[in-house]
């Protein structure tokens, strides 16, 4: 990888058993996503809240919510019939951090009772400067943001709203305030030396010129993993916001921004847009295995 050569040894071991952030690791170790946040705190035009945050997730049934709880019972339950487990994180359905409460309780019943798991975030990044203390000390070592653009003009094709201390805000305006936000998140983020991925929707018309000088921003930043990943749009997605019917990127395309991205910043290529109760090795979701309905002995 890019950043290889500048990873402590910590690191790397950090790097190695997450899937998503080691291409290696994905075929020997195994993700869990927790649903336990279910509001979000901005719209996303491409975003389709029937289905599970579309940060990372590809639309289907929707997620089953859990409690704190039942997500501790559940991810116990998992790890010990997938050993080959090693990352649970929250992912949605809607943005973790619009739910700090039953984010940061599930983070730490997991790391009161499965010390050796590694815990992951995915955020939109609005509310990520005020969390950060909150996410470092329960031990969130790997924190990926959504990042779609740094131009606020771009920004405001892109997101519908923005929620933000008790005020909506929309076009510029919301625009630039989300991209502050995400860039001081991931300044503090750095200071703090959790590993952060990005990961950018590329919606051709609006973003794909400007990925590159935004992948360039986040090699800058020192941000380990760039994941540039093709909209999901379709009209049978039933997708109700402003890029409901923007067409999504060809093979092509999304080859051809992740090597422009690539000439600095390191790409992940084996990404699969996840549920956000994605439960298994990339590439599989054995979520409707683990129902809550199938779990022994829950509370
Ligand atoms: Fe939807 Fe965007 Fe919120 Fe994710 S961050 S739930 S895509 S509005
Ligand atoms: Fe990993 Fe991509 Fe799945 Fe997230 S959506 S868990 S980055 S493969």
């Amino acid at each position: 990888a890019k950043n290889g050569s500048v990873l402590s040894r910590a690191m790397s071991e950090q790097v190695a058993n997450h899937p998503c952030y080691s291409q290696a690791g994905s075929h020997r170790f195994a993700r869990m996503h927790l649903a336990v946040a279910p509001k979000c705190n901005m719209q996303c035009n491409y975003c389709n809240r029937k289905f599970d945050c579309s940060n990372e997730s590809r639309p289907g049934v929707v997620s089953e919510l859990l409690t704190p709880m039942q997500a501790l019972h559940k991810a116990m339950y998992v790890a010990e019939q997938i050993p080959q487990l090693s990352v649970i994180g929250i992912a949605g359905p809607g943005d973790p951090l619009a739910n700090p409460q039953k984010t940061l309780r599930t983070l730490e019943l997991l790391r009161q009772n499965m010390p050796d798991m590694r815990l992951c975030l995915s955020t939109n990044g609005l509310a990520l400067p005020e969390f950060i203390d909150e996410l470092c000390d329960v031990g969130v070592d790997h924190v990926t943001i959504t990042i779609n653009t740094l131009d606020a003009y771009l920004a405001a094709e892109i997101y519908e709203w923005v929620a933000f201390e008790g005020q909506s805000y929309t076009g510029l305006s919301a625009g630039q305030l989300l991209i502050d936000q995400q860039l001081e998140g991931l300044r503090k983020l750095m200071e703090r030396q959790v590993l952060v991925k990005v990961n950018s929707v590329l919606i051709p018309r609006i973003n794909q010129h400007h990925l590159p000088e935004l992948s360039r921003e986040l090699h800058r930043q020192q941000v380990f993993l760039h994941n540039v990943m093709p909209l999901l749009a379709k009209p049978e997605y039933g997708t109700k916001f402003g890029l409901a019917h923007e067409p999504e990127p060809t093979a092509e395309q999304v080859e051809s921004v992740r090597e422009n991205c690539g000439e600095q910043m390191a790409q992940m290529t084996h990404c699969q847009q996840c549920r956000a109760d994605a439960i298994g090795f990339l590439g599989e979701d054995r979520s409707q295995q683990f129902n809550l309905a199938q779990l022994p002995n829950l509370p």
